[in-house]
């Protein structure tokens, strides 16, 4: 029997935002789905951003080869234009098409308007949802309306994941039986900013939270990037982590709904990327190719559905899920597997969101304009077991041995290191990278440019300043 297929994209969870990867607080959720289900502790984003890095999970190509990345965002007044221009133009496989053409219903909900019906993302299923958080002033964009929005965040019931939760059960008990259903749906409770709500609010923690200053970090999470208090990064750090409690719970709310259904399903849980939280200077994402963004949550689990358990420890690519999961409905057993080193890409945001506050700063300070090396332009990282090599435009390059140095300190290629014969593999994929990009022209983005809901959403999300 075809079994059912349950996708859920924990937007922006590093890997450590729970538990089976290494996270400090439990994650009862994600743990019962390990148990049961194959974790692959290595997995590895095609792309450190949203945009390119689904539609690398949907196509199963890298950004140089879909070509829906920032490249086909215009700015105007600060508000990007859609790119659905170049999801439309996409003419490879498309996850949720792949699986519609195959018979099966395709639902959709997300909280990330970067991945609604605005942006073209709606392709392929026959029901999307677009969600938001509660509580967004509707009325006015002005800096006082912006204040008093951000001060009413603390305790904030959710970012939307609740909506699509009620969503989604809903829709099961409509009756699908005729059919097999693929159900995606994009969860935001740990992008910023980061306000759980407040049952899982570490303000109620026995560990003292009081001691720095929660909320009043929580409501200045922007602006005090720029020199990090130890007390600003250990708040950062601690509503980051209630973000992910509170997003494992719905995940588990998630999973025991496709429990409460008829016939096999399996379920994937995923993220886009990861999350800096104050590690190499930076915080957000979209800035560079640092492992705090490329190493991602992913367990596969069957219910009534024979996939497996266990773990795998080798690096995988979560743009491998799409060609997986399509094998996996077609009745082959493979498993998700890398074939060579796995490569992330990064086509630079620098053109459509503005110099984060932390590097604006530290240009400031250095020498005027200059980035720190490797990070806010484009370039490619390319994994083989713990080696990771990664190279910039402007010809900078690192290599870091991830197994004695997880957190990327330091260079194991120095400042003017020659390569050496076991760079070869390596080099080579990066050559191809720089072909793919002289190759490819972007696609011009459209005229539809983020208004209303859409932009207040991008906003409150930073993406407009
Ligand atoms: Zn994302």
């Amino acid at each position: 029997v075809t079994p059912n297929v349950l996708m859920v994209l924990c937007d922006t969870a590093r890997a450590d935002a729970f538990a089976p990867w290494g996270g400090r607080h439990r994650s009862p959720a994600m743990e019962r789905l390990c148990e049961t289900g194959i974790t692959y502790t290595q997995a590895i984003s095609a792309a450190p951003w949203t945009l390119p890095s689904i539609a690398s999970i949907f196509s199963g190509l890298l950004p140089t080869e879909h070509r829906i990345t920032g490249e086909c965002i215009r700015r105007v007044d600060g508000r990007p234009s859609s790119p659905a221009p170049a999801v439309r133009a996409h003419r490879g496989s498309w996850l949720p098409e792949a699986l519609r053409d195959r018979g099966f219903r395709t639902w959709g909900a997300s909280c990330n308007s970067w991945i609604s019906a605005w942006s073209g993302f709606d392709r392929g299923f026959d029901e999307f949802a677009n969600l938001r958080q509660r509580r967004v002033v509707k009325t006015g964009t002005g800096r006082l309306t912006r204040r008093l929005r951000e001060m009413s965040v603390l305790g904030r019931e959710d970012k939307g994941g609740m909506a699509a939760l009620r969503l989604f059960q809903r829709w099961l008990r409509g009756g699908h039986e005729s059919a097999p259903w693929f159900a995606f749906v994009n969860l935001m409770e740990v992008h910023t900013p980061y306000d759980p709500p407040i049952r899982f609010h570490p303000v109620f923690d026995r560990a003292g939270s009081r001691r720095i200053r929660l909320p009043r970090y929580q409501i200045m999470q922007g602006p005090l990037r720029a020199r990090p208090s130890r007390g600003y990064l250990a708040a950062i750090r601690s509503l980051y982590a209630a973000c992910g409690r509170y997003e494992d719970w719905l995940v588990g709310g998630f999973v025991e709904a496709v429990k409460q259904g008829t016939g096999p399903s399996v379920v994937v849980v995923v993220s886009d990327h990861g999350e800096n939280l104050g590690e190499h200077g930076l915080f957000g994402h979209h800035s560079s190719l640092h492992e705090t963004l490329l190493h991602v949550p992913l367990v596969v689990a069957g219910h009534r559905h024979a996939l497996g358990e266990g773990r795998v420890d080798r690096p995988v690519s979560i743009k491998g899920l799409a060609d997986w999961l399509i094998g996996v409905v077609d009745g082959e057993d493979s498993p998700m597997d890398a074939h060579g080193p796995v490569v992330s890409e990064y086509e630079s945001t620098s053109r459509h969101t503005p110099t984060p506050h932390e590097l604006r700063d530290r240009m400031e300070e250095g020498n005027g304009s200059r980035l720190p090396a490797l990070v806010h332009q484009p370039g490619v990282a390319v994994r083989d077991g713990d080696r990771k090599y990664v190279v910039t435009e402007d010809g900078r390059q690192a290599l870091h041995d991830l197994d004695a140095d997880p957190g990327e300190e330091s260079n194991l290629l120095g400042p003017d290191a020659g390569a050496g014969a076991e760079m070869a593999a390596l080099i080579a994929v990066v050559e191809a990278w720089r072909r793919r990009r002289a190759d490819t022209q972007p696609i011009p983005g459209g005229a539809d440019f983020a208004e209303g809901e859409i932009a207040e959403h991008l906003r409150v999300l930073g993406y407009i300043e």
